[in-house]
């Protein structure tokens, strides 16, 4: 075992809010390490073919799933340098001040500590850091108004505009998607070409995953990734006052520590809390920063409901991003669809490929052989698909819990138990049947439901903000209550999911502590 030398900052997951905290502690002139259990990925590992992209997709100690409907994490989690932001499909729409106030204002779930008015300066200042596409002005019939974005909105293509005729004959109002793409050249990096490979990385640049973004921002700095290491304990001093470092796995899967005078724990809602409650001592028999008991609890998710249509015409669905195209907060309202509580997000236009998650092979699971085949030849050209994600409310029940197995280093494996309640079916339904009305207003030939396994989408929660150690993990900062040189990262510190993609959100309340604790740094650094 080897104790590498005292940094000021270690991180744990080189992905989407480690990046941010990277960056900005690196540029503030702290010694920062990084270290990430994945392979250190370059761009030119993005190959864009479905079988190559594979090999950037989630690996790593699996995760036990159970309750009535079990975590699909392994097609949302991340794993080496970029986390699953190397892959992510970019759409940034922000949440909105609703979200903030549900306990205050309906009666139901949690009040976050901050308001929409505490973030808002910062998804500013993320458009700018990362380059953002979109129509800030036409977004601002929903939310207040703030920057306009750095570029102007992406290209739109048949297979987005065709459903406006639809939305329209509802009175659903679809503005441009706000997307984490070049709709021109930004910052040295170029514009998108609209090849629609997106989900497993964009090996030009355009998107803006860590690698071209903040994690670039950090190396320049002076920042160390050390890939391939893999975190296990989050190490405190004898009085069990402060953490003092990290315990890691190399390469060699040699034990290693790491000493820090701050800890970052940002490997995402699944591991953040794993990690905590394998890190428990007899100071902290419940693990750290658990003296509310709610780490691993009020994990939470999306689910969306897609709607699928057939046009006639060729709706040139190869072209495009992953991303969406339009996007629509009219049924954001929490008690928007009669009878169910929770906000939806509507999204239009994506690319779809043949055999990725979205892809037309999958769009008819009950077709085989000729039938399969002749679909397959209309789909190719005139298939195209919206969705509507919906959002789950904290619910105690979904967590996460250290589980008997023990992985490779001998450290207990996650448990996740998830179960949607009455209101998320609900939504979902209501949101499938709204699709079909839409989709039918379009004049497609055919139009139907995506149904299946109701979908489990971006993993939030587990170690949640709130006002103090008896109702969290950590204040708005990421900072826990209990131990003030520990931070931690990600949607995990969300105290309810709203029902917008959350990595927007995830990058600005990222950059807010970090900039936090730059800014603070001696209260922090005893
Ligand atoms: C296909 C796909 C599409 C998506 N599309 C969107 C989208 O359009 N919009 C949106 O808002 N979000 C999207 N997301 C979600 C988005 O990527 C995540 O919300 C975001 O990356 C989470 O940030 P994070 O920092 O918490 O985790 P990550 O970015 O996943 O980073 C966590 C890192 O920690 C590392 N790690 C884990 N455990 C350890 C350990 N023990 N030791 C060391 N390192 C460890 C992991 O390897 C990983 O690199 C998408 C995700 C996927 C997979
Ligand atoms: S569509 Fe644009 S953002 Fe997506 S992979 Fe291609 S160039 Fe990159």
């Amino acid at each position: 075992m080897a104790t590498h030398e005292k940094v000021d900052v270690a991180i744990v997951g080189a992905g989407a809010s480690g990046s941010v905290f990277a960056a900005v502690l690196a540029k503030a002139g702290k010694k920062v390490v990084v270290l990430e259990t994945g392979p250190d990925w370059q761009l030119s590992d993005l190959i864009s073919s479905d079988f190559w992209g594979r090999r950037i997709k989630t690996a790593g100690a699996p995760f036990l799933l159970e309750g009535k409907n079990p975590f699909g994490y392994s097609y949302q989690s991340g794993w080496g340098v970029g986390g699953a932001a190397l892959h992510y499909f970019a759409n940034l729409p922000r949440l909105l001040p609703n979200d903030f106030k549900i306990r205050s204002e309906h009666n139901r779930a949690l009040d976050w500590p901050i308001s929409y008015q505490d973030v808002a300066p910062y998804y500013d200042k993320v458009a700018r850091d990362i380059g953002v596409s979109g129509n800030a002005r036409a977004e601002e019939i929903w939310r207040p108004a703030g920057e306009p974005y750095p570029m102007p909105p992406m290209k739109t293509f048949r297979n987005g505009e065709v459903w406006l005729k639809g939305f329209e004959a509802l009175g659903i109002r679809m503005v441009p998607a706000a997307v984490g793409m070049n709709s021109t050249d930004y910052k040295g990096r170029p514009a998108c070409i609209y090849d629609g490979w997106c989900h497993i990385g964009c090996p030009t640049g355009a998107l803006s995953n860590p690698l071209v973004t903040y994690l670039a921002d950090a190396r320049k700095a002076g920042a160390e990734v050390r890939a391939r290491s893999t975190v296990t304990r989050v190490l405190t001093n004898r009085q069990g006052t402060r953490v003092r470092g990290l315990e890691y796995y190399d390469a060699k899967k040699e034990r290693q520590v790491q000493e820090a005078s701050v800890v970052v724990l940002a490997a995402w809602s699944a591991q953040n809390p794993r990690l905590l409650l394998n890190s428990a001592t007899d100071r902290h028999p419940r693990g750290l920063a658990n003296a509310s008991g709610l780490v691993g609890k009020y994990m939470m998710c999306h689910y969306s409901s897609g709607t699928w249509a057939l046009f006639d015409e060729d709706v040139q669905n190869h072209l495009g991003t992953t991303g969406a195209q339009f996007m629509s907060y009219d049924r954001y309202g929490k008690t928007a669809h009669p009878g169910v509580f929770g906000s939806s997000f509507i999204v239009a236009g994506s690319a779809l490929k043949t055999s990725d998650l979205g892809g037309f092979a999958n769009a008819r699971l009950d077709l085989f052989g000729a039938e399969l085949h002749a679909f397959m030849k209309r789909a190719a050209r005139g298939l195209t698909r919206i969705g509507a994600f919906g959002e789950e409310l904290p619910n105690l029940d979904n967590r996460l819990e250290l589980a008997a197995d023990k992985d490779e280093f001998g450290m207990p494996l996650g448990r996740l138990h998830h179960s949607f309640d009455q209101d998320a079916v609900g939504l979902w339904n209501a949101n499938f049947e709204e699709g079909l009305r839409i989709a039918k207003a379009t004049g497609a030939r055919e139009a139907w439901s995506a149904r299946g396994n109701m979908p489990t989408i971006h993993l939030m929660g587990g170690t949640i903000m709130g006002t103090d150690a008896g109702n969290s993990v950590v204040n708005s900062y990421g900072q826990s209550h209990e131990l003030p040189n520990l931070y931690l990262a990600g949607p995990g510190i969300f105290p309810t999911a709203g029902a917008s993609n959350p990595t927007y959100t995830i990058f600005a309340l990222s950059l807010r502590g970090a900039e936090q604790l730059a800014a603070k740094w001696r209260a922090v650094d005893l």
